[in-house]
C-alpha cells in the first residue's frame, strides 16, 4: 500500500507534508509533489498535515482519483526526492480547492 497525492496539490504545494515522512519519499515537481510508492511505509503521518486534504492512501481513493496512484509513480522516477520544506507560492491559498487543475501540471 501507499498513499498518494491529489489533484488538489497542483499549483498549492504547501510542503507540510515533506517535513513528518520518516522516509523522504516525496518528489517535487515545478508545482505538483508527489509520493514514491516503493518508498512509502504507510506510515499515515502525511494524510493530516496537508491543509489542502490532497493526500490520501491509495485505499481510500474514489474512482476518479485512482490515475493518481500511476501519476505518483511516474512522476518520482523523474523528480528530485525533497525532504524539507520550502515557502508554498504565493498565491497556493488562492489555488486550494479550484477544479480542474491537472491542466496546469508542469512536468
Ligand atoms: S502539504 Fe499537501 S498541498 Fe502541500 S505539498 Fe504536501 S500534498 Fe501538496
Ligand atoms: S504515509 Fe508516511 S511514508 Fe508514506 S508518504 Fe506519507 S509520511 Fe511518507
Amino acid at each position: 500500500m501507499t498513499f498518494v497525492v491529489l489533484e488538489n496539490c497542483i499549483k498549492c504545494k504547501y510542503m507540510d507534508c515533506v517535513d513528518v515522512c520518516p522516509v523522504d519519499c516525496f518528489h517535487e515537481g515545478p508545482n505538483f509533489l508527489v509520493i514514491d510508492p516503493d518508498e512509502c511505509i504507510d506510515c499515515t503521518l502525511c494524510e493530516p498535515e496537508c491543509p489542502a486534504e490532497a493526500i490520501l492512501s491509495e485505499d481510500d481513493l474514489a474512482p476518479d482519483q485512482e490515475s493518481y496512484l500511476q501519476l505518483n509513480e511516474e512522476l518520482s522516477q523523474q523528480w528530485p526526492v525533497i525532504n524539507a520544506s520550502k515557502e508554498p507560492p504565493e498565491d497556493a491559498a488562492e489555488w486550494d480547492g479550484v477544479p480542474d487543475k491537472l491542466q496546469y501540471l508542469e512536468k
